[in-house]
């Protein structure tokens, strides 16, 4: 199979996707976003071996490739409408292929992104790369800088699990005194994250700031108070762990996990004292659990409460 059938059979749909007038085919898509919106460009790699385990099944690959963008597409409160796929394989499985395409059309069609183009090429190692456009009305993209001293810090959903997932697949850590449950749960939580899109449109008018937790909760929090200038305090026995990885791991694991493990891809978000309510009200509306973890202060830094007070020190997925 040739580059040209390999793209035709598994990535040329052949749907008529909206605001695409050039889609896949030629040497340039066209799109036409709607009146008046600004663009909102992310990109994001997955590496064999560094971002996912060798034995991960392609469709959880795929899924996983859109996904991380559309966690970063979320946390800047935009809708998702194109991508492209730059895809390096060290051959042309045909199986891989079908279940790879599967995977990531799967998360496509959760969020109405349609696939206008990339580029097919041969090397070492599979390297996926995948391009998300979105919109938003001009002036309202939620940026990580904005959060002021007195907002609230929310979490959405559950910290922890997939990094208690992803050391089951290694079987790194933990006591292996998982039930099958906990163990799909856990591990389903690392390969197919649900990117908080809906949740990312909800709080575009009334979040202060936002990231997504991508590194882990106190790397990403971090990166957040240095770009909006402040501190904050948050409290360790706050944070949101599911049933499955305290069952799996216990506590102190779980908050370790919660703290410094990478793969989450929930939203991290401040908003106003007077905006909290709003919050609630978001919640119930998406029945998705928003914990208030701690405080925006003046100053910088990030202190961890816990009983007493501790600056935290660092953890986290770092790639250099
Ligand atoms: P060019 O040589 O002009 O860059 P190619 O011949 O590589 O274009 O690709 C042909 C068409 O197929 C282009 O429209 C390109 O966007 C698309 N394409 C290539 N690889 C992929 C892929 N993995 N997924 C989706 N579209 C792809
Ligand atoms: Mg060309």
């Amino acid at each position: 199979m040739d580059e040209f059938e390999l793209i035709r059979r598994f990535f040329r749909t052949g749907e008529q996707a909206a605001g695409v007038s050039v889609g896949i085919g030629d040497d340039g898509a066209v799109v036409t976003p709607a009146a008046q919106r600004d663009l909102v460009v992310v990109v994001d790699t997955l590496v064999e071996g560094v971002h996912y385990p060798e034995q991960t099944p392609a469709e959880h690959i795929g899924f996983r490739a859109l996904a991380v963008n559309l966690s970063d597409i979320a946390a800047m409160a935009a809708k998702p409408r194109w991508m492209t796929l730059a895809l390096t394989l060290s051959e042309a499985r045909e199986e891989w292929l079908t279940n790879f395409s599967a995977g990531l059309f799967a998360a496509a069609r959760l969020h109405g992104v349609s696939l206008i183009g990339g580029d097919t090429t041969r090397g070492d190692q599979t390297v996926i790369s995948v391009q998300v456009i979105g919109e938003v009305h001009p002036g309202t993209a939620l940026t990580r800088a904005g959060a002021g001293a007195g907002d609230a810090i929310f979490i959405s959903g559950t910290v922890g699990d997939a990094a208690g997932g992803l050391s089951l697949l290694q079987q790194k850590s933990g006591p292996n005194r998982a039930s099958d449950t906990d163990a799909a749960l856990l591990s389903l939580r690392f390969y197919r994250p649900t990117a908080r899109v809906d949740l990312g449109l909800a709080i575009g008018g009334i979040a202060t700031a936002a990231i997504d937790l991508s590194d882990g909760l106190g790397t990403d929090l971090d990166k957040l108070l240095q770009a909006s200038g402040v501190a904050a305090t948050i409290e360790r026995e706050r944070l949101p762990l599911s049933e499955s990885l305290m069952r799996t791991f216990g506590q102190e694991q779980a908050l370790a996990f919660a703290m410094d493990g990478g793969d989450d891809y929930e939203l991290c978000f401040t908003v106003t004292a007077a905006d909290t309510k709003r919050v609630e009200v978001i919640a119930q509306r998406l029945d998705l659990p928003l914990t208030r973890i701690g405080e925006i202060e003046a100053g910088s830094g990030l202190t961890i409460k816990n009983g007493q007070r501790r600056p935290w020190q660092g953890g986290g997925y770092r790639h250099f």
